[in-house]
């Protein structure tokens, strides 16, 4: 059995925040505003998940009314909701993924990045894809104010 999920979510950018990205912190002199840590990459691959297997979507597992998620580290609860039992049955076929953004350059974190998503899900970072893009200056986010990200994912079991 195979099942598909695509997650999308984007934050805006601010200053006196650190950039989160998939679990890795980015050096930059700005950073995303959100009620969590604002890690957009897995705030879309969560959302992924949990689409593939139609079991809602982030803002509903952890809302941001919620005081306890004040600040969180969005790894911890993408672990969470990977260690769910509806989830737990899936393994990971693969993960592909890209980021939105004008700045800062991605390319250089791209390695610690599939090495950070690699072992939130406990596989081998051949089976994760993180692209960045920008957007060649068309529109929030090609203007710095927005940093936005899509995730597809395959969930596989017997
Ligand atoms: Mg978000």
């Amino acid at each position: 059995m195979i099942r598909i999920g695509h997650g999308y979510d984007l934050h805006r950018v601010c200053d006196d925040r650190k950039l989160m990205l998939g679990g890795v912190q980015i050096p930059w002199d700005r950073g995303l505003l959100g009620h969590s840590d604002a890690d957009v990459l897995l705030h879309a691959v969560t959302d992924a998940v949990l689409g593939a297997l139609a079991l809602g979507d982030i803002g509903q597992w952890f809302p941001d009314t919620d005081e306890t998620y004040r600040g969180a580290d969005s790894a911890r609860l993408l672990r969470h909701v990977l260690a769910d039992d509806r989830v737990r049955a899936w393994s990971l076929g693969n993960l592909d993924a890209v980021v939105l953004a004008e700045q800062p350059k991605l390319a250089p974190h791209v390695p610690a990045i599939r090495a950070s998503l690699a072992d939130i899900f406990a596989c081998d970072i051949s089976q994760i894809s993180v692209k960045a893009t920008t957007v060649e200056k068309a529109d929030a986010i090609g203007r710095g104010e927005a940093i936005a990200a899509h995730a597809t994912l395959l969930l596989e079991r017997d």
